[in-house]
């Protein structure tokens, strides 16, 4: 019975598919090459037609692409998400950056992925780490005590986690450590969330009331009565109030957040761009000249790595607003003291074609039906861990190191045990299929479910990635 109704907490976001080969799908190119901006696309086709010579608009140069099956879509009615992204390209005269496409899709703030409806769990779209076991949530309460204690136990400290999803990894956190009365008492939790949905429910996940805090009853503050901390969201992560040492969580905060592709041509590199088709879908297009994105973003991370490592690969992705996030946060650190703690799916190199869609607990196309399925791409902790040290000397950056080793050092082991001891038999199968989902590595060898629902291992394919203040020392179990 357990197994069964474990049997849909299965995929997360990172079983890998043979490269850019997503279940059932293909690009679809089309033969023209120029877009004027002044016109629509339907007469710039038919321009095209006619007359073939180079105008000064944007020209597409589709030379280069990788050449697919032909792709078709059921014709359906555009949802709102796809409208405005095909007036976006209308109106832009040319096609869009994958970076944009992906922003878009993702946190659009009226029909974003993330921003109306809980995306996670059995019957959403992906499983996290912390919807699969309370001991997640709970090892990253043993590192943020420890790095509490660390900064001399001060008597405030502002607690942050970015893109918390449905608020379970803090409330595990909160409810783990609430007999440590002094670092419970120090805590300001500040969630940094863009989703009004995903807020209500972190609310209800930390247990919060509003209480008056003027006698007309006009201004209220927020607290968990998890353990009584005050909580305040932020949609974006700079709004967080500083002053007080900070910890930060970001568990799969990175993933999500908008990459661009480019692609090696015989002129160099070219930015891979998101069109729409005579018939009015989606597909990819390369830039035939330098973007702004291949002048700034690819360069700069080019210069962070070695000739080699550049030379040997076809494709790079390149992710601005994680290298900008990590610069505010070592910024932030560096003055305010305390640390943060990156866990998520990547590589400690540069990342070649990893953006990919999930829909439902399956891989789809990236540009079939957008704002339907999460779109992520994996996390290059080398150009963090490069934007952190090029921001301030006053950080260092430990690790990655694998999830597995980060929750093994941190006592999961220890936790699972205890756990075991005081259990039914169901939950005891529930916390061991957990626990080796946390730590393991390839495909579960305990499942009696469909082949093609067999777990898969978190162990070795996340990474955890420390910055802290210097003052702090090594921060467990980075040492
Ligand atoms: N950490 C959670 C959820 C990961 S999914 C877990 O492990 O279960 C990504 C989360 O980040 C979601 O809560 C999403 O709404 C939020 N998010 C994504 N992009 C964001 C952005 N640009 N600004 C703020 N929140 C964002």
């Amino acid at each position: 019975m357990l197994r069964k109704s474990l049997s849909f907490l299965l995929s997360h976001r990172i079983r890998i598919l043979p490269s850019q080969s997503h279940a059932g799908a293909s690009f679809s190119f089309s033969s023209s090459n120029t877009l004027n901006p002044c016109t629509s696309l339907e007469d710039q086709a038919n321009e095209n037609n006619q007359d073939s010579r180079p105008t000064e608009t944007i020209s597409i140069d589709r030379s280069g692409l990788y050449n697919p099956q032909d792709h078709f879509h059921k014709l359906s009615a555009d949802s709102k998400l796809v409208k405005h992204l095909k007036s976006i390209i209308k109106f832009r005269g040319g096609p869009i950056s994958i970076a944009e496409y992906m922003g878009e899709v993702l946190t659009n703030p009226n029909c974003g992925f993330y921003i109306n409806r809980d995306v996670f769990g059995a019957c959403g779209d992906f499983v996290t780490s912390p919807e699969v076991s309370q001991m997640f949530g709970e090892m990253v309460g043993v590192w943020t005590m420890c790095l509490w204690e660390q900064l001399g136990r001060p008597a405030k400290v502002n607690l942050v986690e970015f893109g918390p999803g449905r608020g379970t990894l803090m409330a595990d956190l909160l409810r783990g450590s609430s007999k440590f009365v002094d670092f419970s008492k120090s805590l300001d939790i500040h969630l940094v969330e863009c989703s009004p949905t995903l807020q209500k429910l972190q609310y209800d996940t930390l247990k919060c009331i509003d209480e008056a805090i003027s006698e007309d009853n006009t201004a209220t503050r927020t607290t968990t009565t998890l353990n009584g901390a005050s909580v305040l969201w932020h949609a974006d992560p700079e709004e967080v109030p500083s002053g007080l040492p900070t910890i930060i969580i970001a568990h799969e905060f990175y993933d999500a957040l908008p990459i661009h592709q480019f692609q090696k041509t015989f002129r160099g590199w070219s930015e891979k761009m998101i069109d729409v088709s005579e018939d009015s879908s989606f597909r990819f297009v390369l830039s035939p000249q330098p973007t702004p994105a291949s002048l700034l973003y690819l360069r700069k991370r080019c210069e962070w790595a070695d000739k080699e490592e550049i030379a040997k690969i076809e494709q790079i992705e390149v992710c601005p607003r994680a290298v900008e996030l990590t610069h505010q946060i070592a910024k932030r650190i560096s003055i305010d003291g305390g640390g943060a703690l990156i866990i998520d799916y990547g590589k400690n190199e540069i990342i070649s074609d990893s953006l990919q869609a999930i829909r439902k607990h399956k891989f789809v196309h990236i540009l079939d039906d957008p704002g339907s399925a999460d779109l992520s791409a994996y996390v290059d902790f080398a150009a963090i861990q490069h934007s952190a040290e090029e921001a301030s000397e006053n950080i260092s950056v430990y690790g990655p190191i694998t999830q597995s080793q980060l929750l093994g050092s941190l006592g999961i082991n220890f936790r699972v045990e205890a756990l075991l001891k005081n259990c039914t038999e169901e939950q005891a199968e529930s916390l061991r299929t957990g626990y080796w989902r946390l730590v393991g590595d390839g495909e579960s060898p305990f499942w009696d479910g469909t082949e093609e629902q067999r777990p898969i291992g978190m162990g070795n394919r996340y990474l955890a990635m420390a910055i802290v203040n210097k003052n702090q020392g090594i921060p467990i179990p980075f040492e």
